[in-house]
């Protein structure tokens, strides 16, 4: 992938609002394959009962419409166990979009560091964000049981080093269509449901 296309993956993906709607739908999907499968404890039927979000980083559009996080809870009483399905909008307890959390992530290890600092500003991340998402990936996310799954699907082994680079590389994410495989295959991350607040 030339430096000149990743540099782009802002105008490409994160500024465009037709991605995230596309994200959307995606989710919606996911969720409805949730609800069908009803409770997982007891069988019970799954209810919704959606929360709010307020993603950051996403273009202006983003900042006018209401973000639900997909959610559902059994309409047994004494079960009431909580569904949350997998996204590919959110990166677990992150409170960035997803997308942007893997790109701009992946842009520090392969464009130029004054290129990433305009990035990052015009999307409103601080410098301490990043750093904390850098070391979530190269520490949590190598770490996690996810992962050490995930890993073995790749061949030639990916670089952990220069994560999530070296997996949008393997991925060869200048497509959108293979954008959106990754985010899929990261989307059990965000299974466990998290109870506010949320963190960076
Ligand atoms: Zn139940």
């Amino acid at each position: 992938m030339k430096t000149k296309r990743r540099e782009n993956w802002y105008q490409c993906y994160l500024a465009k609002w037709s991605v995230y709607e596309l994200l959307e739908k995606c989710d919606g999907d996911l969720a409805e394959k949730c609800q069908a499968s009803g409770c997982l404890k007891c069988g019970g039927r799954l209810d919704r009962s959606d929360y709010r979000r307020k993603p950051r980083g996403g273009p202006e559009e983003a900042k006018k419409v209401e973000t639900w996080r997909d959610s559902f809870c059994c309409d047994r009483e004494g079960c009431r166990k909580r569904h949350t399905p997998p996204s590919v909008r959110f990166l677990g307890r992150k409170v960035y979009w997803g997308v942007v959390v893997v790109l701009m992530a992946a842009m520090e290890q392969g464009v130029k560091p004054a290129r990433v600092e305009v990035l990052r500003e015009r999307l409103g991340i601080d410098r301490r964000t990043l750093e904390r998402w850098r070391t979530w990936w190269l520490a949590t996310f190598v770490e996690s049981r996810f992962w050490k799954e995930a890993r073995a699907q790749f061949m030639p082994v990916l670089c952990q080093k220069t994560l999530p680079w070296s997996l949008c590389k393997a991925f060869g994410i200048d497509r959108l269509d293979r954008l959106l495989k990754l985010l899929r295959l990261l989307r059990p991350l965000t299974t466990a449901w998290v109870p506010v607040p949320l963190d960076n």
